[in-house]
């Protein structure tokens, strides 16, 4: 007897990494190792994946203490937890000791387990044992396995590890952990997060990293294990944690913004960091409370690595970053970067070998501006040129050739860069260049890939030159989708799409970090237009994973309205009905037009595009029927109070 008297939904004690305890919790997931942990009282980016010793039947009363025996939650992250980890696995591997592996503590279940009372809650408190019955019956129903065989969600809580060590909860640091908690909890509101597979993350390694970046990049970032012990720690080993060589405009920051570099010199003459200021790098913080304070960075950092030189930047908050934007905490950030690369190729897997038909990577620090030699603009290994060039290389007889869609609103310089003279791998982005005076400022129309790559990068860069225009949004977004990323897709003929799914095009971002108005229904068409065209040419294939969003309400409803999107069914026949009455508007503004004219001008070379489209009074428009009707448009204004949001609880 091992899992099987585990039941979904049923309630459980398990232990919680951060907080040292045994809290009341429902069993969501599991696969052949973990457990998936959904905390009762608590959101659910709390959810965990842990291992079966960390759980046992919920216990009447309130004298749970931690047993005489070791925890080994995927989170711990300390080096003798990690060797715990490993050892622990190696245990469940082992079919003999699996045979012998008796879980008294869990015996007495029944299966829909509730509460005797005197469990621990999150600050909500108790979860409505109808709702988590509600799930375990769902998980069971047809309904239920069909739905886990479709649209797979990877998430793994070591990605919200990544922060600032000034832990500021201000603007100062818009790619934070935060996003990733605001959208899990909008899929929760929505009632989505029993409607996927649930999968776990893991690190990429450093072989797969190397597919896509130099050694000396994986380096840089993949610092060794810390030695607690040690008074002072040789700088070079810090400085092997940050970028020796960014590209000058690095210096940029994504959203706008200064370098600024202090002089003073915390070194001593041979290099070595003094232990006042190594404290400083390496807070004391293991845990992933999100309250910590066991740093209180108020006075700013006045230290300047002096090597090696140009090695690092002295951001507003005081911290130091790899660039004036991106923070490099030198604890955590390594490992979140490389489960973040890890957690795509997981769900591609699972796609790949036909487990699941589609997916969407809940990731975090985004990719598409890590380029195979530095880290840019809150990127700093590039997830999905990894994931795609490894799954080029598994794969070889499956996956020839690979579509990348980037709809972020910014250039994916470090994903063309990667793959500029690839010729199996196309990529295509639509993105706001203002003639090379947005964020990264690459992504002209005319960087069209060298070498065997000719033709395989398309670049719809998107320029109004017209202030007082309505600024983009769904038409255009969607006319680019119709009359360019669609024809040039079917004549590629990829085996698998992977989406740059970033969200900071959607209305509600400031103007240095996006300025567009894309809306929900626009991200939800887009991602059912990659879905037809997966259905149409790679049986489906396809993965969305999060690149950018930064403002947390219109980046939490975007990313649901992509993931709801997901999850229904692909009709195999392209039906043209899903699209009718979809848009506001089916004609773009004159800058778009503009700009799909330039990209169609310079693109023909490389593609057929229709006659239609070649003719300079083209205006681009979308068929008429998927314009709203009058009754979407005269339907009366909602009312502006505020709504109640409902308490969602359970699955
Ligand atoms: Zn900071
Ligand atoms: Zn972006």
């Amino acid at each position: 007897m091992t899992t099987s008297m585990i039941r979904m939904g049923m309630q459980v004690d398990a232990w919680k990494q951060d907080l040292g305890d045994f809290y009341r919790a429902r069993i969501v997931e599991m696969d052949d190792s973990l457990i998936f942990i959904h905390y009762e009282g608590f959101p659910p980016d709390q959810a965990d994946w842990i291992h079966l010793s960390d759980i046992r039947r919920p216990l009447a009363n309130n004298n749970i203490s931690k047993p005489n025996r070791q925890h080994s939650s995927i989170n711990a992250l300390t080096a003798s937890t990690k060797r715990r980890r490993k050892e622990s696995l190696q245990q469940i591997d082992d079919p003999n000791q699996h045979q012998q592996r008796q879980w008294p503590h869990l015996q007495d279940e029944k299966g829909d387990g509730d509460d005797q009372g005197g469990g621990k809650y999150g600050p909500k408190g108790r979860e409505s044992p109808l709702s988590w019955k509600d799930y375990a019956t769902f998980y069971y129903t047809q309904e239920g396995t069909k739905a886990r065989h479709h649209t797979g969600l990877v998430q793994d809580r070591r990605m919200a590890l990544h922060s600032c060590p000034c832990h500021s909860k201000e603007f100062a640091h818009p790619e934070r952990p935060d996003r990733l908690s605001s959208i899990l909890q909008q899929l929760h509101n929505e009632r989505i997060l029993r409607y996927v597979k649930h999968l776990h993350g893991r690190e990429a390694t450093p072989s797969e990293l190397s597919k896509a970046h130099t050694i000396q990049h994986i380096h840089n970032y993949t610092p060794p294990e810390q030695e607690g012990n040690k008074e002072i720690m040789k700088v070079t080993s810090i400085a092997a944690l940050l970028n020796p060589t960014p590209p000058p405009k690095t210096l940029r920051g994504i959203g706008g913004g200064v370098v600024t570099t202090e002089t003073t010199t915390a070194t001593t003459q041979d290099g070595y960091l003094l232990p006042s200021h190594r404290n400083r790098l390496l807070p004391n913080d293991e845990n992933i409370t999100t309250t910590s304070t066991t740093t209180s960075a108020t006075t700013p950092m006045n230290v300047k690595l002096t090597y090696p030189p140009d090695l690092v930047c002295q951001m507003a908050c005081g911290e130091l970053g790899i660039a004036v934007d991106t923070t490099f905490h030198p604890s955590h950030s390594s490992v979140s970067a490389k489960v973040a690369a890890g957690s795509l190729i997981t769900l591609v897997d699972a796609i790949v070998q036909g487990q699941l038909h589609n997916g969407f990577a809940l990731v975090r620090p985004p990719g598409h501006h890590a380029e195979d030699d530095a880290a840019m603009g809150f990127c700093f290994f590039n997830n999905v040129a990894v994931a795609a060039l490894s799954t080029l290389d598994k794969y070889p007889t499956q996956i020839k050739k690979i579509l990348i869609i980037d709809w972020d609103i910014h250039h994916g310089n470090g994903t063309q860069k990667i793959f500029y003279d690839h010729p199996n791998v196309l990529y295509i982005s639509i993105h706001r260049w203002d003639h090379g005076e947005f964020y990264p400022h690459t992504g002209a129309p005319d960087e069209c890939g060298v070498g065997d790559g000719v033709g395989r990068n398309v670049n719809i860069a998107l320029s109004d030159d017209d202030s007082q225009s309505r600024p983009m949004g769904d038409p255009e977004f969607v006319a680019a989708f119709y009359h360019i990323i669609v024809p040039i897709a079917r004549q590629f003929n990829p085996d698998m799409i992977f989406v740059s799914a970033g969200f900071d095009a959607a209305a509600g971002h400031p103007e240095n970090l996006g300025g567009y108005i894309v809306t929900p229904r626009g991200f939800s068409l887009m991602t059912k237009l990659v879905m037809d065209l997966a259905q149409e040419l790679c049986d489906g294939k396809l993965v969305l994973t999060l690149e950018g969003g930064y403002a947390l309400q219109p980046l939490a409803v975007s990313a649901a309205a992509s993931v709801a999107q997901l999850l229904r069914p692909t009709s195999s026949s392209n039906n043209d009905d899903d699209y009718r009455h979809t848009l506001n508007s089916v004609k773009p503004n004159q800058g778009c037009v503009t700009s799909l004219a330039k990209c169609i001008q310079i693109q023909q070379s490389h593609w057929q595009f229709d006659a239609d489209l070649l003719s300079p009074s083209c205006r681009f428009h979308l068929p008429l029927h998927w314009h709203a009707s009058e009754a979407i448009l005269t339907r009366p204004k909602r009312d502006k109070r505020p709504i109640k949001v409902p308490m969602v609880e359970g699955y």
